[in-house]
């Protein structure tokens, strides 16, 4: 079996400093790969060191919509960081109106150079939304106009959200969340859409799943995200696993030459 993190932040310091322990639990429990996702420009250098020191660790590069105090991106400097084989993505970007009140132009500004250089360089978008549903898939209408795709991250939106991404041509990224109690709303998504449009991740260092809720989370948490999605959709484990992987493949790796 082979599982896949989409989604995690492992250059954080609480993760970090423990790599190696972090990557012999990822192969202990079939965790085969997993995404390094940047949220600031300062600490992309660390994400692409650890891609390159780790042949199944990936990159991405961009702005989160919760940094405000940090260098801003640019098309042309977006483009330029991509320009490597183990930078995958761009973002994670989109916006964020749970944490930013008041004047969020800002954000969305962003987020539309975030879509400009995905379509520059083909490469998908990781998407993190939060209470901005409407305006993300608006932005994604006007400025991606059908040329670029991705996948919504850390999912926490509705089913008539889920469906609309997935219309666009994006994939839905569950997390930890799915195992908490209170996300009834979130596993009806998850039942709703199809494998072929569904990523599983950590997020980690946060968001641990039950049984570690609380806890530092990593990447090799991912198990518990997929035993529950499994349980969800009442499918085998090792089907899932499968599907979630090739899903990954498909929006990431395509022109990827993982010989190299
Ligand atoms: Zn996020
Ligand atoms: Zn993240």
């Amino acid at each position: 079996m082979q599982i896949v993190d989409s989604h995690c932040h492992i250059n954080f310091p609480e993760l970090v400093e423990d790599i190696d322990g972090l990557l012999t639990r990822m192969r202990e429990n079939n965790v085969v790969k997993a995404l390094c996702v940047s949220v600031q420009l300062e600490k992309f250098q660390e994400i692409l060191d650890l891609s390159i020191k780790y042949p199944h660790v990936y990159a991405s590069v961009g702005v989160h919509p919760d940094n405000r105090n940090c260098e801003e991106p640019t098309v042309k400097k977006l483009v330029s960081l991509s320009n490597h084989a183990k930078v995958v993505a761009i973002g994670e970007t989109g916006l964020d109106y749970f944490r930013s009140k008041g004047d969020t132009e800002w954000q969305r500004d962003r987020f539309r150079v975030h879509i400009d250089a995905s379509k520059q360089t083909g490469k998908p978008l990781i998407i993190h939304t939060r209470e901005a549903g409407d305006d993300t898939l608006e932005i994604l209408r006007e400025q991606g106009r059908g040329q670029v795709n991705g996948v919504m991250h850390c999912f926490t939106e509705t089913l008539p959200f889920a469906l609309a991404s997935i219309e666009l041509g994006f994939l839905i990224s569950f997390s930890g969340i799915l195992t908490f109690k209170n996300a009834e709303d979130i596993r009806a998504v998850a039942k709703a859409i199809p494998i072929e449009s569904i990523m599983i991740e950590t997020d980690s260092p946060y968001l641990a799943p039950t049984p570690n809720r609380g806890k530092t989370n990593e990447p090799s948490y991912v198990r518990f995200v997929l035993d529950e999605l499994a349980r969800v959709k009442g499918l085998p484990i090792d089907v899932v696993a499968q599907k979630t992987t090739e899903n990954f493949h498909r929006l990431f790796l395509k022109n990827v030459d993982e010989s190299a």
